[in-house]
């Protein structure tokens, strides 16, 4: 090697040097961050290229910016006692990870994609259309008669390899994102037997999401989330219509199952393995983290860490055998919906932190951690304002920038009717009444961002949305990629052909 730079120097007839030593006269925490980051770059080489266990976690509706938002956000308003920040310059848990791809959203029907059309593409390698779970593209409702024509999920694979199973969401857990770990449905709305699967359509045979996961074969270690009324029979706390209990169909195909429907009955179940847990811990979802009573609600943290802890600790029931593990922060994608910037943060937020709970509690060289979005949302970060003005708040700008328009006696810019503009924004979403989100202080977590087109609901945005990944064959997430690349991933580091 040294030879030929010899040669080589001598031909061009240049001096050869030694690498230069780097350092910067600028005595600054850039510096040495930027050395630091680099360094835990040069680590993620040496990782072993299979895992025993994968941890997918899926921020709902969490789009790129919603991301920067959120870190700003988090920034600004810490949690676990850290102190405010300017919050430009904060991380979240994902920051950090060392490898990252673009993800193509969309479905084979759509432009603009929804959460079963993507999960489906990640659960089982097949992209379909929107609204449907687990269904080729070219499949109807008569499919339900030939299960096994249907694409494969990655948790049945993962089962009848003897792995263990578990699903946490924020959600119900029939909603399209954890349905897709284990059902198949030509319609996200067949979640139990009520209003939502119309009677001419149960002539099609298909059984509704809820009964899928009691039925689900080889059963899970771990599931919890909201939904327990699609779960119990009308006139006992459910909405089922065909008299069905599944809690305690469930009891009985499990009979050392613990089912719990608060927070008090899953803390007193402990960590260690002792048989399969179902949690439903609301009728519906799981209430936002802003509007959620810890005695009667656990919060998405919680439920993680309880699932993560179960499963490391059935492993040794397995023989050693890895588990596959599917973590939802479902409800970013709800407050979006409802032109909320402050719930949708703060979801996002706690969602950043349960990333950084697992992370500190996986061997990173047998257990392969991805964090990513289904799709993305409307919102905009726009305007020119200052480092550290309130991501919340109306936009205070650089002067003698880009902006120089007109302020208001506070400092805030001015649009062309005069009114003060945030540095959130949708797209879409609903008007409400004309002006109402200007009634309360944008600061408000009840304030509802400013619209540009008045629909019933903010919609998904089309735009790709970010993959992050550590842990064996993370090096497989770079560059731009299709969303069902992710189940192909998964498959290449648990050595699936
Ligand atoms: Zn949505």
């Amino acid at each position: 090697m040294m030879m030929r730079a010899l040669l080589l120097a001598a031909t061009l007839g240049t001096a050869v040097s030694a690498a230069p030593v780097l350092d910067t006269p600028v005595k600054d925490s850039w510096w040495a961050d930027g050395r630091a980051a680099l360094d835990a770059r040069l680590k993620v080489v040496n990782r072993p290229k299979r895992a025993k266990n994968i941890i997918l976690m899926v921020g709902d509706g969490m789009g790129i910016s919603t991301i920067t938002a959120a870190r700003i956000f988090d920034g600004q308003r810490p949690i676990d006692g850290r102190t405010p920040a300017a919050g430009e310059e904060n991380n979240l848990a994902w920051d950090k990870m060392t490898n990252t791809a673009l993800v193509k959203t969309y479905n084979t029907n759509a432009q603009v994609a929804d959460s079963a059309g993507t999960a489906s593409a990640f659960n089982t390698g097949v992209k379909t259309r929107i609204g449907v779970l687990n269904f080729g593209a070219d499949q109807g409702p008569e499919a339900c008669k030939t299960p096994e024509k249907l694409p494969r999920k990655l948790a049945e694979i993962a089962r009848a390899q003897g792995m263990g199973l578990g699903i946490v969401t924020t959600t119900r857990i029939t909603h399209a994102t954890p349905a897709a770990v284990y059902g198949h449905a030509p319609s996200r709305n067949w979640e139990g037997a009520d209003r939502g699967y119309p009677a001419a359509d149960r002539a099609s045979g298909c059984p509704d999401l809820a009964s899928q996961l009691v039925a689900f074969k080889g059963g899970f270690d771990v599931a919890l989330g909201g939904g327990g009324a699609r779960f119990l029979p009308a006139g006992k706390g459910g909405n089922r219509d065909d008299g069905r209990n599944l809690v305690e169909e469930w009891l009985k195909a499990w009979p050392q199952g613990k089912f719990v429907a608060d927070a008090k009955g899953l803390r007193a179940l402990g960590n260690r393995d002792a048989g399969p847990v179902l949690g439903l811990f609301n009728a519906d979802h799981i209430s936002f983290e802003h509007d959620r009573k810890d005695d009667a609600e656990p919060g998405l943290r919680e439920m993680a860490r309880f699932a993560l802890a179960r499963l490391q600790d059935s492993a040794k029931t397995r023989g050693g055998k890895g588990y596959y593990l599917m973590i939802e922060g479902g409800r970013i994608d709800h407050a979006h919906h409802a032109s909320n910037p402050y719930r949708a943060l703060n979801e996002a937020q706690i969602f950043s932190a349960t990333v950084a709970d697992v992370l500190k509690s996986v061997n990173l060289d047998d257990t392969l951690v991805l964090v990513t979005a289904d799709h993305s949302h409307v919102l905009t970060i726009a305007g020119y304002p200052q480092r550290g003005n309130d991501i919340l708040g109306y936009i205070k700008p650089v002067r003698g920038g880009e902006s120089d328009g007109a302020l208001s006696k506070e400092g805030w810019a001015l649009d062309d009717r005069g009114q003060p503009m945030t540095t959130l924004s949708y797209a879409n979403g609903a008007f409400v009444s004309p002006g109402l989100s200007r009634l309360l202080p944008p600061t408000e977590p009840n304030y509802l961002a400013n619209k540009t087109h008045g629909t019933d609901s903010e919609s998904h945005g089309g735009e790709d949305v970010a993959l992050f990944a550590e842990g064996p064959r993370a090096d497989l997430v770079r560059g731009v990629m299709e969303q069902n690349v992710i189940f192909h991933i998964m498959a290449e580091a648990l050595g699936w052909r």
